[in-house]
């Protein structure tokens, strides 16, 4: 029996109920596992225990740093800036690996989806070169935090392979890889893949790397309390008022900070950096192989969207770990599909034994290729954030803890205004982010609503959803597996637009920004910092009439 509840918080108000409740579960030998912000399991998730926090926080104390995030870029940059000397407090909404970082295939690539080339063109030759130093020594500092902290996380440098089909990707392939050789990666042509797809051309790129996320930011958790940090788990932050100091306004009271750093993947609220990162949901598979013919290296298709293969041994269990399908969040419903043409597509090319874990996860694009980190905009010095990181948040994260930890030791950088999130950068294709971000509806009501009506007009089997018109008003309609209807209003509570069905994660997904929520209409992921509003379905006929005549 899988019983999912994610670890205990401590703050000085006391053992919350989860607390409780977790040694219950322990008592009775119950298997627990950590929560992500999904209803699918990830290969991570399924095999760690939930993280227990040692250290109490201080309600009454003044932090150097509050940094609201519990993922890679949290925990990385917290560790960071605990080693520097500054007194730090992490907190986060649900337990640490709740967000991407949990959903995550864990590539560690200096050769980027944003190319070298394109880098240069969007910004210059010197910050193409900026930037391959900046994720080189990403690596190096998860290297070497394994190294001093003796994180067990299967962390191996390995070579990756990507490879053309047609003339077109042939083509592109020979641009990236120029590029990416003149910033000095090694780049060598291959007349064999280690995977049998046809190909037209295939380049090997060395000293890339991969490893167990989860296994990972545990470690560095459990070395950033070492350093006397302290992290809150079911905590999230609601809103900050910067006077003198920040006040930060949390589900378990205030804590007051110097700074605060925003590694919530995508800020909540209302920002700039929303009109320029576009949300993307990412499927993945891990499988077993009947012929353990597991691929040595990460491989990457050029196909629109990409497919991406690796190889990760857990407890002695190597399993296939095959990604894609990649689609703008709250742009298909029908998110078993993309399930469906993976595994289909994996299929073709392995001799796949058992499919062991699938689950889909959001990352965010930004609109130049490059993440935004630092700053806020239109926040005070001393707020910062570090989002749109696309695919490649595994090393960005570690860029991101550098840049910021240099920001607040006033060190300053050449790093600093590049990735500034203050840039402007007119590049074709802003506009349509601005466009996209018109999407807007609608409305707010707070009524009764007559199950027999929604019911004729949904005709929802179990575990079916869908948004009806009812009466003029947008009704966002769920039925369970036991045949209960819920209801919500589909309009989401950061921009207002519509939020659409998730088959596959059974969520409320936003087209806009990508902020999610369950079927009950609870907030999963941020841009939204509150519920979708929920709707009041009534079996008696004679409450609406009375409404209606109010
Ligand atoms: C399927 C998939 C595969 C990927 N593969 C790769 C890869 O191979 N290599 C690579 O480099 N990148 C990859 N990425 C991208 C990478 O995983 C992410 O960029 C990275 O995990 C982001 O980490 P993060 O810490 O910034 O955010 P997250 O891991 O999302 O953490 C944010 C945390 O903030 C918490 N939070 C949110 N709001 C609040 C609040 N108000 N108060 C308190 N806490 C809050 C959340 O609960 C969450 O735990 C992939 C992405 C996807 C979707």
């Amino acid at each position: 029996m899988v019983v999912i509840i994610s670890g205990k918080s401590f703050t000085q108000g006391g053992i919350s109920i989860r607390h409780k409740l977790w040694y219950l579960l322990q008592e009775s030998n119950l298997e627990a596992m950590i929560q992500r912000d999904a209803s699918t399991i990830s290969l991570w998730q399924g095999n760690i225990e939930p993280f227990q926090p040692t250290m109490m926080a201080d309600h009454n104390a003044t932090y150097d740093v509050v940094i609201v995030g519990g993922g890679i870029t949290g925990l990385t940059t917290a560790l960071l800036l605990q080693e520097a000397g500054k007194r730090c407090l992490l907190l986060e909404a649900n337990n640490i690996g709740f967000g991407t970082t949990g959903g995550t295939t864990a590539h560690l690539n200096t050769v980027l989806d944003t190319s070298y080339d394109q880098i240069s063109t969007n910004f210059s030759k010197e910050d193409a070169g900026l930037v391959r130093e900046s994720v080189g020594a990403a690596i190096s500092l998860i290297q070497q935090n394994i190294e001093r902290f003796s994180i067990d996380c299967g962390f191996d440098y390995t070579d990756a392979y990507l490879f053309a089909q047609d003339e077109k990707q042939t083509e592109a392939l020979d641009i990236i890889a120029k590029a990416a050789r003149e910033e000095g990666i090694n780049i060598t042509l291959q007349d064999h893949l280690p995977v049998s797809f046809h190909f037209t051309k295939a380049y090997k790129f060395t000293n890339q790397a991969k490893f167990n996320p989860l296994a990972y930011i545990y470690g560095l958790a459990r070395a950033f309390e070492h350093a006397g940090g302290v992290i809150v788990q079911d905590c999230r932050v609601i809103e900050i008022h910067n006077t003198r100091h920040i006040k930060v306004d949390t589900t378990l009271g205030e804590f007051t900070g110097m700074n605060i750093v925003y590694a919530t993947h995508i800020p909540p609220g209302i920002n700039l950096v929303h009109l320029r990162c576009i949300p993307y949901r990412s499927y993945a598979l891990a499988v077993r192989l009947a012929d353990n013919s597991y691929p040595d290296a990460l491989i990457y298709d050029m196909q629109e969207p990409y497919h991406y293969f690796r190889t990760q041994v857990i407890d002695g269990k190597k399993y296939l770990i095959a990604g894609g399908e990649d689609h703008q969040t709250g742009h298909h419903e029908n998110t078993e599909q993309c399930f469906r043409n993976l595994e289909a597509f994996v299929r073709e090319h392995f001799k796949v034994k058992s499919v062991d874990y699938k689950w889909s996860s959001q990352y965010y694009e930004p609109a130049d290729g490059l993440p935004y980190i630092g700053n806020m905009p239109g926040q005070p010095d001393n707020v910062y954030v570090a989002t749109g990181f696309g695919g490649n948040g595994m090393v960005y994260s570690g860029v991101a803890a550098m840049v910021i930890r240099n920001i607040i030791l006033g060190k300053h950088r050449a790093t600093e205004k590049l990735f500034n999130p203050n840039r402007i950068k007119p590049v074709a294709g802003f506009t349509n982010f601005v466009t996209h971000n018109a999407d807007v509806v609608k409305l707010f009501f707070g009524k009764l609503f007559p199950a027999h009506k929604l019911t004729e007009l949904a005709e929802l089997a179990p575990g079916e959803a869908r948004v009806v018109n009812y009466d003029g008003h947008r009704v966002a309609l769920y039925k369970d597996e036991a045949g209960m209807l819920h209801a919500v209003n589909p309009v989401c509570t950061h921009m207002k637009c519509e939020v659409g069905w998730n088959t596959a994660e059974k969520s409320w997904d936003c087209p806009c920004h990508g902020a999610r929520f369950d079927a009950a209409g609870r907030c999963l992921h941020t841009p939204a910092d509150r519920d979708l509003e929920h709707l009041d379905i009534t079996h008696d006929l004679s409450d609406v009439e009375e409404q209606v005549h109010r």
